[in-house]
């Protein structure tokens, strides 16, 4: 049963709808979480937890269970076909996570869903938000429901309602950027692979980069970008990847496509993360490549830090102006994403041999530099921007 006034309406229960409901709920905040799809969404898509999203999740009691069900993984290597260009370790972090965790996101948001159940908290499933109108101290929400429409009056809105999000839409916020071109192709596969099971590989090819990835269950998750790709992609289809983007021994056979899909992707941020009573996490604020995998990782840790926030004005604590921290807090590390996953897309795809002997002399001499090493191992694992972060809680 709908109430039908609450603190904070949360629109969508993706990982960030239900990062945010799990430390409402934890910080005692009236809340309601809706979401139009009638169970959870059962597709892998984002496979990386990094270590600051690790950290910003133990206080909500889910980190160690997903680590327990992912797999720890310590390096993370560039390669040009054979060739190692640098070679990234995560066992050397200043933090307790010292590595990438693999885990496929259906499972993430299965660990986050019985979190926010064992605490007591409900998702409201089949239920679109279909209007929102912002009022003076709050905001009108218009839910079609199986029942029919209800209107719930919140104090707060939060949109964790994705690419398209109708929250960003009705605040009137521009989601400034532009549609990438071409496509990528995301495949979890079984196979045989040279390089084992203990690095990420990030393969740079003319055509556009590949990523191989060991995940939990014993299947390698594979990243391509690519100029056109069938819907679902299949077995011929990533093994042609492989074959000219991965290690030029062709020792790695794709036995079987567990699932596979092709996704066209944006660079967008939205301009401002709040507009009144209506603010921003996740995907309905940024999205970009998934080279580096940060997008879901960053969208966890906005909707963790406008927990703590939202709390303290909801209890009355500080002033409604202190929610314009959030966006100050935030944008820039989304900023920051777009910037590291764009260079990562731009350096894969250099083209022309004289480019491509340039860029790999100047990554392998990066790589010998332990500083330079150790700033991008920061930026990889969300680490480098923690401290603004805390500057939240
Ligand atoms: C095919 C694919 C592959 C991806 N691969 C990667 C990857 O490799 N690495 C990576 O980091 N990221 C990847 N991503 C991105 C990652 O999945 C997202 O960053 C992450 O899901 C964002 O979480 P979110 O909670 O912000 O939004 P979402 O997961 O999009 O969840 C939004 C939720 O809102 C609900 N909703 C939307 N509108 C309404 C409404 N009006 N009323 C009620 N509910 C609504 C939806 O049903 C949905 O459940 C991929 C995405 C896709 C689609």
């Amino acid at each position: 049963m709908l109430s039908a006034s609450t603190d904070v309406l949360i629109v969508g229960a993706g990982p960030t709808g239900l990062t945010l409901a799990i430390a409402l709920r934890q910080a005692g905040i009236g809340h309601l979480l809706v979401d139009r799809l009638p169970e959870g969404q059962n597709t892998s898509r984002a496979a990386v937890v990094h270590a600051h999203t690790l950290e910003a999740l133990e206080p909500l009691g889910v980190a160690d269970t997903l680590v327990a069900r992912g797999l720890r993984l310590e390096r993370f290597a560039l390669r040009d076909r054979d060739r190692p260009l640098m070679q990234l370790r995560f066992d050397g972090l200043p933090s307790a996570h010292r590595y990438i965790l693999m885990i496929p996101q259906d499972e993430t948001e299965r660990v986050l869903a019985a979190r926010l159940a064992a605490l007591g908290g409900t998702v409201h499933r089949g239920i679109t938000a279909a209007a929102v109108e912002q009022e003076a101290d709050g905001a009108r929400v218009t839910l079609a429901t199986p029942d029919g429409e209800r209107t719930v009056r919140a104090r707060y809105v939060v949109g964790g309602d994705g690419m398209k999000s109708l929250v960003r839409e009705a605040a009137g916020i521009a989601f400034d950027g532009a549609a990438f071109e071409g496509a990528f192709v995301l495949a979890d596969v079984r196979m045989d692979w040279p390089l084992g099971r203990s690095e990420v590989s990030l393969y740079f090819a003319p055509d556009g980069m590949l990523v191989v990835a060991p995940l939990p269950n014993g299947s390698f998750r594979i990243v391509a970008e690519v100029a056109d790709a069938p819907a679902e992609p299949g077995l011929a289809d990533v093994q042609a990847l492989i074959d000219a983007r991965g290690p030029a021994t062709g020792a790695a056979q794709v036995q079987s496509v567990v699932w596979s899909s092709r996704f066209h992707l944006h660079h967008r941020i939205a301009r401002s993360y709040r507009s009144g009573r209506l603010l921003l996490i996740g995907d309905a604020a940024h999205v970009h490549s998934p080279a580096g995998g940060q997008g879901m990782n960053t969208g966890i840790v906005d909707a963790v830090t406008l927990a703590g926030m939202l709390a303290e004005v909801v209890r009355g604590e500080r002033p409604d102006a202190w929610l314009d921290g959030y966006g100050a807090l935030r944008r820039p590390a989304a900023e920051q994403v777009i910037a590291l996953s764009s260079r990562l897309t731009a350096l894969a795809t250099t083209r022309g041999p004289a480019r491509q002997a340039m860029r790999n002399a100047f990554l392998s001499i990066l790589g010998t530099l332990p500083l330079a090493r150790r700033r991008i191992e920061m930026n990889l694992s969300g680490l480098a921007r923690r401290d603004a972060a805390r500057l939240a809680a």
